[in-house]
Protein backbone atom coordinates (compact mmCIF):
# COMPACT_ATOMS: atom_id res chain seq x y z
CA UNK A 1 0.00 0.00 0.00
CA UNK A 2 3.13 2.41 -0.11
CA UNK A 3 3.59 5.03 -2.84
CA UNK A 4 7.52 4.99 -2.20
CA UNK A 5 8.75 7.40 -0.37
CA UNK A 6 9.92 10.60 -2.40
CA UNK A 7 7.08 9.94 -5.09
CA UNK A 8 4.72 12.76 -5.26
CA UNK A 9 1.23 11.99 -2.86
CA UNK A 10 -1.86 11.43 -4.76
CA UNK A 11 -4.60 13.89 -3.15
CA UNK A 12 -6.33 10.62 -1.96
CA UNK A 13 -7.09 7.33 -1.81
CA UNK A 14 -10.51 5.71 -1.50
CA UNK A 15 -10.00 2.50 0.92
CA UNK A 16 -13.90 2.06 1.05
CA UNK A 17 -16.93 3.24 -0.17
CA UNK A 18 -17.24 7.23 0.37
CA UNK A 19 -13.91 6.84 2.66
CA UNK A 20 -11.18 8.91 1.42
CA UNK A 21 -7.93 8.76 3.11
CA UNK A 22 -5.68 11.69 2.38
CA UNK A 23 -2.34 11.53 3.77
CA UNK A 24 -1.79 14.71 5.61
CA UNK A 25 2.14 14.80 5.04
CA UNK A 26 2.78 15.27 8.68
CA UNK A 27 7.15 14.78 9.28
CA UNK A 28 6.66 12.31 6.66
CA UNK A 29 4.49 10.26 4.43
CA UNK A 30 2.39 7.46 5.83
CA UNK A 31 2.30 8.53 9.25
CA UNK A 32 -0.71 10.80 9.77
CA UNK A 33 -3.94 10.24 7.73
CA UNK A 34 -6.93 12.53 7.75
CA UNK A 35 -10.01 10.91 6.35
CA UNK A 36 -12.84 12.26 3.94
CA UNK A 37 -16.23 10.73 4.67
CA UNK A 38 -18.82 11.19 1.83
CA UNK A 39 -22.80 10.91 2.39
CA UNK A 40 -25.91 11.30 0.51
CA UNK A 41 -26.60 14.78 2.05
CA UNK A 42 -22.77 16.06 3.27
CA UNK A 43 -18.94 15.15 3.90
CA UNK A 44 -17.05 15.22 7.03
CA UNK A 45 -13.47 14.87 7.52
CA UNK A 46 -11.88 13.19 10.34
CA UNK A 47 -8.89 14.15 11.82
CA UNK A 48 -7.20 17.07 10.41
CA UNK A 49 -3.25 16.85 11.00
CA UNK A 50 -1.49 19.73 12.10
CA UNK A 51 -2.31 23.44 10.61
CA UNK A 52 0.20 22.35 7.72
CA UNK A 53 -2.30 19.76 6.58
CA UNK A 54 -5.22 21.29 5.84
CA UNK A 55 -3.94 22.36 2.44
CA UNK A 56 -3.44 18.64 1.71
CA UNK A 57 -7.40 18.20 3.26
CA UNK A 58 -8.92 21.05 0.97
CA UNK A 59 -6.56 19.80 -2.25
CA UNK A 60 -8.26 15.80 -1.46
CA UNK A 61 -11.59 17.57 -0.99
CA UNK A 62 -11.71 19.56 -4.54
CA UNK A 63 -10.12 16.28 -6.13
CA UNK A 64 -12.97 14.86 -5.21
CA UNK A 65 -15.18 17.30 -6.63
CA UNK A 66 -16.37 18.15 -2.72
CA UNK A 67 -17.64 21.37 -2.39
CA UNK A 68 -16.24 23.43 0.72
CA UNK A 69 -19.95 24.26 2.09
CA UNK A 70 -20.97 20.38 1.68
CA UNK A 71 -18.24 19.57 4.87
CA UNK A 72 -21.24 19.45 7.47
CA UNK A 73 -18.48 18.26 10.29
CA UNK A 74 -14.85 17.89 11.34
CA UNK A 75 -14.35 15.24 13.93
CA UNK A 76 -11.31 14.59 16.07
CA UNK A 77 -10.65 11.55 17.86
CA UNK A 78 -8.87 13.33 20.47
CA UNK A 79 -7.06 16.71 20.94
CA UNK A 80 -3.63 15.19 20.60
CA UNK A 81 -1.87 17.65 17.81
CA UNK A 82 -1.23 15.48 15.35
CA UNK A 83 -5.06 14.83 15.20
CA UNK A 84 -6.70 18.33 15.95
CA UNK A 85 -4.10 20.49 15.53
CA UNK A 86 -5.73 21.85 11.98
CA UNK A 87 -8.58 22.02 13.14
CA UNK A 88 -9.13 25.77 13.53
CA UNK A 89 -7.24 26.31 10.36
CA UNK A 90 -9.45 23.65 8.59
CA UNK A 91 -13.32 25.12 10.43
CA UNK A 92 -12.00 28.41 9.07
CA UNK A 93 -11.71 27.05 5.67
CA UNK A 94 -14.85 24.99 5.53
CA UNK A 95 -17.87 27.71 5.99
CA UNK A 96 -20.84 24.96 6.94
CA UNK A 97 -18.81 22.76 8.91
CA UNK A 98 -19.01 22.56 12.92
CA UNK A 99 -16.13 20.60 14.98
CA UNK A 100 -16.91 17.43 16.96
CA UNK A 101 -14.87 16.47 19.82
CA UNK A 102 -14.87 14.86 23.34
CA UNK A 103 -16.28 16.53 25.61
CA UNK A 104 -13.06 16.48 27.73
CA UNK A 105 -10.98 18.08 24.73
CA UNK A 106 -13.65 20.80 23.41
CA UNK A 107 -12.40 23.59 25.35
CA UNK A 108 -8.72 23.02 24.97
CA UNK A 109 -9.68 23.57 21.21
CA UNK A 110 -11.66 26.75 21.75
CA UNK A 111 -8.90 28.23 24.06
CA UNK A 112 -5.58 25.97 23.17
CA UNK A 113 -3.43 27.76 25.16
CA UNK A 114 -2.76 25.02 27.73
CA UNK A 115 -2.70 22.43 24.81
CA UNK A 116 0.45 24.34 23.48
CA UNK A 117 2.00 24.20 27.02
CA UNK A 118 1.60 20.80 27.22
CA UNK A 119 2.26 19.74 24.43
CA UNK A 120 5.86 22.48 24.25
CA UNK A 121 6.39 20.17 27.65
CA UNK A 122 6.66 16.78 25.16
CA UNK A 123 8.84 17.87 22.42
CA UNK A 124 10.14 21.16 23.98
CA UNK A 125 10.01 24.92 21.79
CA UNK A 126 11.67 24.34 18.74
CA UNK A 127 10.45 21.15 17.47
CA UNK A 128 6.79 21.85 18.80
CA UNK A 129 6.59 25.13 16.46
CA UNK A 130 8.46 23.72 13.41
CA UNK A 131 5.87 20.33 13.82
CA UNK A 132 2.88 22.27 14.20
CA UNK A 133 3.12 26.37 13.37
CA UNK A 134 0.26 28.51 14.74
CA UNK A 135 -2.90 26.80 16.68
CA UNK A 136 -5.62 28.79 15.44
CA UNK A 137 -8.56 28.49 18.43
CA UNK A 138 -11.99 27.20 17.23
CA UNK A 139 -15.03 29.41 17.68
CA UNK A 140 -17.15 28.15 20.16
CA UNK A 141 -20.50 28.17 18.85
CA UNK A 142 -18.81 26.19 15.83
CA UNK A 143 -18.33 23.17 18.50
CA UNK A 144 -20.15 20.12 19.52
CA UNK A 145 -19.28 18.26 22.35
CA UNK A 146 -20.18 14.70 21.23
CA UNK A 147 -20.39 12.18 24.32
CA UNK A 148 -20.52 8.18 23.91
CA UNK A 149 -23.17 7.46 21.59
CA UNK A 150 -23.35 10.93 20.08
CA UNK A 151 -24.41 10.27 16.65
CA UNK A 152 -24.54 12.23 13.72
CA UNK A 153 -25.71 11.15 9.78
CA UNK A 154 -24.08 12.21 5.93
CA UNK A 155 -27.21 11.40 4.53
CA UNK A 156 -27.63 7.45 4.37
CA UNK A 157 -24.66 7.40 6.48
CA UNK A 158 -24.54 7.26 10.31
CA UNK A 159 -21.53 7.80 11.91
CA UNK A 160 -21.57 6.83 16.01
CA UNK A 161 -19.43 8.48 18.65
CA UNK A 162 -18.27 5.56 21.17
CA UNK A 163 -16.09 6.80 24.24
CA UNK A 164 -12.75 5.23 23.97
CA UNK A 165 -10.59 6.05 27.16
CA UNK A 166 -7.03 4.82 27.59
CA UNK A 167 -4.48 6.60 25.22
CA UNK A 168 -5.90 9.54 26.48
CA UNK A 169 -9.34 10.68 28.53
CA UNK A 170 -10.15 13.17 25.77
CA UNK A 171 -10.34 10.20 23.34
CA UNK A 172 -13.28 8.57 21.22
CA UNK A 173 -13.40 6.60 18.31
CA UNK A 174 -16.11 6.93 15.17
CA UNK A 175 -18.09 4.18 13.97
CA UNK A 176 -18.94 3.95 10.37
CA UNK A 177 -21.94 2.05 10.15
CA UNK A 178 -21.85 1.79 6.08
CA UNK A 179 -18.80 0.44 5.70
CA UNK A 180 -18.37 -1.20 9.44
CA UNK A 181 -15.29 0.52 9.84
CA UNK A 182 -13.74 2.27 12.73
CA UNK A 183 -11.76 5.54 12.72
CA UNK A 184 -9.57 4.67 15.69
CA UNK A 185 -7.04 7.76 16.00
CA UNK A 186 -4.86 6.38 18.55
CA UNK A 187 -6.79 3.62 20.33
CA UNK A 188 -6.11 1.23 17.81
CA UNK A 189 -1.92 1.43 18.28
CA UNK A 190 0.03 2.32 14.98
CA UNK A 191 0.06 -0.44 11.87
CA UNK A 192 2.79 1.69 9.53
CA UNK A 193 2.93 0.15 5.94
CA UNK A 194 6.42 -0.37 6.22
CA UNK A 195 5.78 -3.09 8.34
CA UNK A 196 3.31 -4.81 6.78
CA UNK A 197 4.61 -8.77 5.86
CA UNK A 198 2.07 -10.86 3.88
CA UNK A 199 -0.93 -8.30 3.70
CA UNK A 200 -0.65 -8.62 7.75
CA UNK A 201 0.15 -5.39 9.77
CA UNK A 202 2.03 -5.17 13.06
CA UNK A 203 0.73 -3.87 15.81
CA UNK A 204 2.40 -1.27 18.02
CA UNK A 205 0.51 0.73 20.68
CA UNK A 206 1.03 4.47 21.15
CA UNK A 207 1.13 5.49 24.67
CA UNK A 208 1.87 9.08 25.07
CA UNK A 209 1.71 10.98 27.61
CA UNK A 210 -0.15 12.68 29.88
CA UNK A 211 -3.30 10.75 30.56
CA UNK A 212 -2.22 6.85 29.68
CA UNK A 213 -4.52 4.34 31.44
CA UNK A 214 -3.59 0.51 30.39
CA UNK A 215 -7.19 -1.03 31.02
CA UNK A 216 -8.98 1.52 29.73
CA UNK A 217 -7.27 0.95 26.83
CA UNK A 218 -7.57 -2.55 26.61
CA UNK A 219 -11.14 -2.36 27.45
CA UNK A 220 -11.71 0.42 24.50
CA UNK A 221 -10.16 -1.89 22.38
CA UNK A 222 -12.03 -4.80 23.33
CA UNK A 223 -15.38 -2.44 23.03
CA UNK A 224 -14.66 -1.63 19.40
CA UNK A 225 -13.96 -5.51 18.64
CA UNK A 226 -17.49 -6.20 20.49
CA UNK A 227 -18.78 -4.09 17.60
CA UNK A 228 -17.75 -6.97 15.17
CA UNK A 229 -15.91 -4.14 12.82
CA UNK A 230 -15.06 -5.43 9.11
CA UNK A 231 -12.15 -2.80 9.25
CA UNK A 232 -10.53 0.08 10.87
CA UNK A 233 -8.97 3.17 9.75
CA UNK A 234 -5.85 3.80 11.39
CA UNK A 235 -4.28 7.75 11.70
CA UNK A 236 -1.07 5.74 12.04
CA UNK A 237 -1.53 4.85 9.37
CA UNK A 238 -4.59 3.83 6.77
CA UNK A 239 -7.14 0.95 6.28
CA UNK A 240 -6.36 -1.96 8.21
CA UNK A 241 -8.70 -5.04 6.89
CA UNK A 242 -8.74 -8.34 6.95
CA UNK A 243 -8.17 -10.13 10.53
CA UNK A 244 -9.53 -7.16 12.90
CA UNK A 245 -9.85 -10.36 15.74
CA UNK A 246 -5.94 -11.06 15.39
CA UNK A 247 -4.69 -7.43 15.10
CA UNK A 248 -6.56 -6.45 18.49
CA UNK A 249 -4.92 -9.56 20.34
CA UNK A 250 -1.44 -8.86 18.93
CA UNK A 251 -2.48 -5.31 19.87
CA UNK A 252 -2.98 -6.43 23.63
CA UNK A 253 -0.03 -8.73 24.12
CA UNK A 254 2.00 -5.60 23.04
CA UNK A 255 0.02 -3.19 25.67
CA UNK A 256 1.16 -5.38 28.24
CA UNK A 257 4.52 -6.23 27.21
CA UNK A 258 4.96 -2.61 27.87
CA UNK A 259 3.31 -2.58 30.85
CA UNK A 260 5.19 -5.44 31.87
CA UNK A 261 8.56 -3.25 30.46
CA UNK A 262 7.85 0.05 32.35
CA UNK A 263 7.11 -1.84 35.70
CA UNK A 264 10.27 -4.25 35.44
CA UNK A 265 12.24 -0.58 35.58
CA UNK A 266 14.95 0.01 38.70
CA UNK A 267 14.25 2.14 40.52
CA UNK A 268 16.23 5.65 39.18
CA UNK A 269 15.08 8.41 37.97
CA UNK A 270 15.04 11.42 35.39
CA UNK A 271 16.54 10.85 32.49
CA UNK A 272 18.50 7.48 33.08
CA UNK A 273 15.28 6.47 33.63
CA UNK A 274 13.64 7.35 30.32
CA UNK A 275 16.21 6.32 28.11
CA UNK A 276 16.58 2.91 29.90
CA UNK A 277 13.11 2.27 29.15
CA UNK A 278 12.93 3.68 25.71
CA UNK A 279 15.96 1.00 25.59
CA UNK A 280 13.70 -1.46 26.55
CA UNK A 281 10.87 -0.86 24.20
CA UNK A 282 13.15 -0.73 21.31
CA UNK A 283 14.24 -3.97 22.38
CA UNK A 284 10.25 -5.14 22.13
CA UNK A 285 10.00 -3.17 18.66
CA UNK A 286 12.49 -4.89 17.07
CA UNK A 287 12.14 -8.37 18.49
CA UNK A 288 8.21 -7.89 17.11
CA UNK A 289 9.43 -7.03 14.02
CA UNK A 290 11.64 -10.32 13.22
CA UNK A 291 8.85 -12.37 14.97
CA UNK A 292 6.61 -10.94 12.44
CA UNK A 293 9.12 -11.55 9.81
CA UNK A 294 9.62 -8.29 8.90
CA UNK A 295 12.93 -7.66 10.17
CA UNK A 296 15.72 -8.16 7.85
CA UNK A 297 18.87 -10.02 9.20
CA UNK A 298 16.51 -11.98 11.30
CA UNK A 299 15.73 -15.82 11.73
CA UNK A 300 13.23 -16.29 9.15
CA UNK A 301 14.42 -12.83 7.10
CA UNK A 302 12.14 -9.76 6.23
CA UNK A 303 12.66 -6.72 4.13
CA UNK A 304 12.99 -4.12 6.88
CA UNK A 305 16.99 -3.10 8.12
CA UNK A 306 17.20 -2.48 11.86
CA UNK A 307 18.51 1.19 11.57
CA UNK A 308 15.36 2.01 9.52
CA UNK A 309 12.79 0.70 11.44
CA UNK A 310 14.27 2.62 14.69
CA UNK A 311 13.62 5.68 12.47
CA UNK A 312 10.36 5.02 11.62
CA UNK A 313 9.31 4.30 15.41
CA UNK A 314 12.29 6.97 16.98
CA UNK A 315 9.38 9.07 18.04
CA UNK A 316 7.10 6.72 19.20
CA UNK A 317 9.19 5.01 21.70
CA UNK A 318 10.44 8.24 23.06
CA UNK A 319 6.77 9.74 23.77
CA UNK A 320 6.05 5.46 24.85
CA UNK A 321 8.48 5.50 27.23
CA UNK A 322 7.53 9.01 28.50
CA UNK A 323 3.83 8.32 28.68
CA UNK A 324 4.47 4.86 30.77
CA UNK A 325 6.61 6.45 33.12
CA UNK A 326 3.86 9.52 33.80
CA UNK A 327 1.61 6.52 34.46
CA UNK A 328 3.91 4.59 36.16
CA UNK A 329 4.96 7.18 38.73
CA UNK A 330 0.84 8.25 39.29
CA UNK A 331 0.27 4.69 39.72
CA UNK A 332 2.93 4.23 42.37
CA UNK A 333 1.92 7.42 44.25
CA UNK A 334 -1.91 6.71 44.19
ZN1 LIG B 1 -2.66 10.77 20.70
Amino acid sequence: MTNGEGAPAAAFREVAPGVLLVDTLYVRPHLAAAWIVQGARSAAVVETGAASSVPRILAALEARGIPREDVSHVVVTHVHLDHAGGAGTLVRALPRAELVVHPRGARHLVDPAKLVAGSIAVYGEARFRELYGEIVPVPAERVIEAGDGFALDLGERPLRILDAPGHARHHFVVLDEASRGFFTGDTFGLAYPECYVGGRPFMFPTTTPVQLDPPALHASIDRMIAERPRRMYLTHYGLLDGDVGAAAEALHRAIDEHVRRARALPAGAGAARHAALRDALAEQLLAGLAAHGALRGAPGGGHLPRERALELFATDLDLNAQGLLVWLEAAQQG
